[in-house]
């Protein structure tokens, strides 16, 4: 494995997100001294917290998954996910309901989900669904240690027994008939490989390889933590800070010092912090901005987001997290991907984390979290500042026709977040998930994390390997570190 050269002794990361938290631990972990330059007032980035009239409401991630690689992160500092945090695993991890008006509760338990899949739809798919738990595991054993969790040189690292056995496995095969191998209904058939769109990709043409993300969450597990979602970053940045880490918040990083192939130091607005090695992470329009360099290639970004936080005067009854499925379900992807236009049926996922802590919202009140997957600001030019308050109109009536009546008059404060505020964010293409896991920006093909021609400078985070979501990112600011320790 390539890795910085020369010393190392003191990393400036620049960012608190969750990439560059992990990399932060590590790399403390690994006995270097770290200091992170955030721009925000608090750590967590894109897992930020937003206090409104009283509701804390989280911004970005909602569901937790492998939580082990948070423990990881942690146990380099000499901590835990137990000392520092309460997660609550969930049960049923998702509550699916679909257009024909049946619902599923997906359980990650395999003998609750065996009866609930039989129970909607008979023997022959609960035995399906056994079967099919046994090939995401094995995909997932074939992929995460060598290609997940791992740094690449070269394509040809990919080159071993466990692409052999992912070959095997189907893995290069299309994601939508490798789930109708095992299962027939078309509900029960979403319910597995609807996570291709966290990857920003359309389920029928996502490579059958993608099903490691439906083993994370439908069999590892999803877990919530108490105090909410920012209670990770907040906990990773207090262990960081107990280990000796250096914190400086409110500080934007403007420029970095070169002297040859290394950065010298780094530059904010106030002063010049010299540096060994640096490690970033913000979204890649900042990397290449602060290196001074052009992207190699034209990325494709993943679809955005629409996501309405709404604090309520009652409940419907909800599970933690609901995913309504609309019925058009194929068309619209190719809405949302091709002909960037916002979902005509939505498919929606409804999270209610007041189920699992009431203490998120005053007392008596609920906090509701729609997220509406929409085109990127690329494909789909959309003024959202004009559109957005009809089409929050649309979502709260698909809601109300969906078991959540009277939303719409329960509504006590609500923020609609579109692809123009993660545009303002400075998210590339108005998308929070960056760029697209296509074959051809995954692994080895995603923007590496060493940078050419730079010998001290290792990226982290969403744009670089191995890729968006809270288990990549605190992956990738493992293998980050990795890379300055050698
Ligand atoms: C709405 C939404 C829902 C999501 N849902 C899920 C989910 O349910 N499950 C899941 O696993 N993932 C989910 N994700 C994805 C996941 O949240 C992200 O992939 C992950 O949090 C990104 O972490 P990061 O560290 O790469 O980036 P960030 O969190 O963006 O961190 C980068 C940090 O760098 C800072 N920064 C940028 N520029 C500078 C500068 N010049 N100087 C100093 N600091 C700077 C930023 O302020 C930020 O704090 C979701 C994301 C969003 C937005």
């Amino acid at each position: 494995m390539r890795s910085v050269t020369g010393r190392t002794d003191h990393v400036v990361i620049v960012g608190a997100g969750l990439a560059g938290l992990s990399a932060a631990l590590h790399l403390a972990g690994a006995g270097r001294r770290v200091t992170v330059l955030e721009r925000a007032d608090v750590p967590g980035g894109r897992a930020g917290l937003h206090e409104l009239d009283g509701y804390r409401i989280d911004t970005g991630p909602t569901v937790l998954t492998m939580p082990e690689l948070l423990d990881e992160a942690l146990h380099a500092v000499g901590s835990s996910v137990r000392e520092r945090l309460d997660l609550i695993p969930l049960h049923p991890a998702y509550q699916a309901r679909f257009a024909d008006g049946s619902a599923l509760a997906v359980h990650t338990d395999a003998e609750a989900m065996e009866q609930e899949v039989r129970r909607l739809a008979g023997p022959r798919e609960a035995e399906g669904y056994r079967r099919l738990r046994r090939w995401l595991t094995e995909v997932y054993r074939a992929e995460m240690h060598r290609f997940i969790d791992a740094n690449f040189d070269s394509p040809l690292d990919l080159v071993s027994p466990e692409l052999a056995r992912l070959v095997a496995l189907g893995g290069f095969g299309r994601l939508g008939p490798a789930i109708g191998r095992f299962l027939r209904d078309e509900r029960v058939r979403r319910v597995f490989s609807f996570q291709a769109l966290y990857a920003g990709l359309d389920p029928r043409r996502a490579l059958a390889l993608y099903a490691v993300i439906s083993y994370m969450d439908t069999v590892n597990g999803v877990w919530f933590p108490r105090g909410g979602m920012h209670a990770v970053p907040t906990a990773m940045a207090q262990a960081a800070a107990g280990a000796g880490v250096e914190f400086r918040y409110g500080t934007e990083v403007t420029g970095l010092e070169r002297s040859g192939e290394r950065i010298s130091a780094v530059r904010t607005a106030q002063e010049r912090i010299p540096a060994d090695a640096v490690v970033l992470t913000p979204d890649l329009p900042v990397v290449h901005r602060l290196l001074g360099s052009a992207p190699k290639r034209r990325l494709r970004w993943s679809p955005s987001a629409v996501v309405l936080h709404a604090g309520t005067t009652r409940d419907w009854g909800s599970a933690h997290h609901t995913i309504s499925f609309g019925e058009a379900w194929a068309d619209t992807f190719t809405e949302i991907i091709r002909d960037g236009r916002p979902m005509s049926d939505p498919s929606l996922l409804i999270t209610r984390p007041t189920a699992s802590d009431p203490s998120l919202a005053p007392e008596g009140r609920d906090l509701h979290y729609v997220l509406a997957p929409c085109p990127n600001l690329r494909t789909g030019p959309i003024d959202w500042e004009r559109v957005g308050p009809r089409y929050r109109d649309e979502l709260v009536g698909a809601l109300e026709r969906r078991g959540f009546a009277g939303f719409d008059a329960a509504i006590e404060t609500a923020e609609l977040v579109t692809p123009r505020e993660w545009a303002a964010q400075g998210h590339a293409a108005g998308t929070p998930f960056s760029a697209a896991h296509t074959f051809a920006q995954t692994g080895p093909f995603r923007p590496p994390n060493l940078v050419r021609g730079m010998s001290n400078v290792v990226l982290a985070g969403s744009g670089t390997t191995p890729g968006v979501g809270v288990p990549p990112v605190l992956i990738s600011g493992k293998l980050a570190a990795r890379r300055i320790t050698g």
